[in-house]
């Protein structure tokens, strides 16, 4: 769809085949980013986003004022969802049925901008089959004292941790502080099996070099470190997911980077949405995401787990 001529203002706007209310309101003030800005990000973005973000269950972070306002994040589908939002249906781990969100095709990323979507967080496991996992991710968190040199550091340093279990990683800078390290997996290992894994292996590296890593969530080991948060990978828990803007001043987007790129990156909230879309000219740089998939096996739990 045209953009609004200039200078005047639209009083809805269709994105993807969906109406978005109000699209010259501001929902970022630096940048001046409004929500009908934000419905053609997601619009030009999806391509490239749902093949990582697309059926798997979905929590939205919602701030329908904009920025400024409060937000909440949403797990559940609630009461009038719009039908471009899919659903999916499982059991929480109390064992008690739940129906989540799911983003079916462009039309659901456009519903959620109309609900006032900033976030988008997903889990490690497609709807169809929702407790095997095919993505595992190492969220780096840094203390505030830590600089990005050494978060990008720790990032090569999960990368070969995994390649040399015969796993591959794929980096993404957050929007935020850190880097999530992503390794597709082929869904042969469950949740339980997964976490293990991903708890094995931060133990280890954060046992190896216990100055400057950690792989507990106390905040006061946290000092000075970077905290390697493997608890993404637990049943229920979500990462942000690629190509989402973040609820954060001048709307940094979580942007997919090749690990060349990374080494001369300054920082994890370089890219707006604006330099996003200029990026979608140029190769993507998790080409081979697909390909990459490789399982996680007994083996190598009980190798992570062996110290
Ligand atoms: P940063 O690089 O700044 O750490 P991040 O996305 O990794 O960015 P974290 O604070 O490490 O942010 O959060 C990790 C994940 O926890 C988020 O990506 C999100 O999926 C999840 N999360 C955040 N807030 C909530 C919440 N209120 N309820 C449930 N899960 C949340
Ligand atoms: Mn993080
Ligand atoms: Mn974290």
């Amino acid at each position: 769809p045209a953009a609004p001529q200039a200078g005047s203002k639209a009083a809805s706007l269709v994105v993807s085949g969906v109406r978005i209310s109000h699209p010259d309101r501001v929902v970022y003030r630096a940048g001046a980013v409004t929500k009908g800005d934000l419905a053609r990000y997601y619009e030009r973005v999806a391509g490239r986003m749902l093949a990582h973000a697309g059926h798997r269950p979905l929590s939205l972070k919602r701030c329908p004022s904009g920025m400024a306002r409060p937000c909440f994040f949403q797990k559940h589908v609630g009461e009038g969802f719009p039908a471009e939002m899919g659903t999916v249906d499982l059991l929480e781990h109390d064992g008690e049925p739940a129906r989540y969100m799911t983003l079916l095709d462009p039309s659901s990323l456009a519903a959620a901008v109309q609900m006032g979507a900033l976030e988008f967080h997903i889990w490690g496991s497609r709807n169809e089959a929702v407790e095997i996992p095919d993505r595992l991710v190492f969220d780096l968190d840094p203390d505030p004292s830590v600089g990005f040199a050494a978060v990008r550091d720790a990032a090569e340093l999960v990368r070969g941790a995994l390649e040399a279990l015969g796993l591959n990683a794929f980096a993404m800078v957050t929007g935020g502080k850190g880097i999530h390290v992503v390794a597709p997996l082929a869904p042969t290992a469950d949740f339980e099996d997964v976490a293990r894994f991903a708890k094995g292996l931060a133990g280890r590296i954060a046992a190896s070099d216990p100055d400057h890593f950690v792989a507990t969530m106390s905040k006061a080991k946290r000092r000075g470190r970077i905290f390697i948060d493997w608890l993404r990978n637990e049943r229920g828990q979500t990462a942000v997911a690629p190509y989402s803007t973040r609820a954060r001043d001048g709307a940094p987007v979580a942007t997919p980077v090749s690990w060349t790129e990374l080494a001369d990156l300054h920082g994890a909230n370089g890219f707006g949405p604006g330099d996003v879309l200029d990026r979608l000219a140029e190769p993507d740089p998790w080409a081979g995401f697909e390909k990459a998939r490789a399982p996680i096996d007994r083996a190598m739990i009980e190798a992570v787990e062996r110290r």
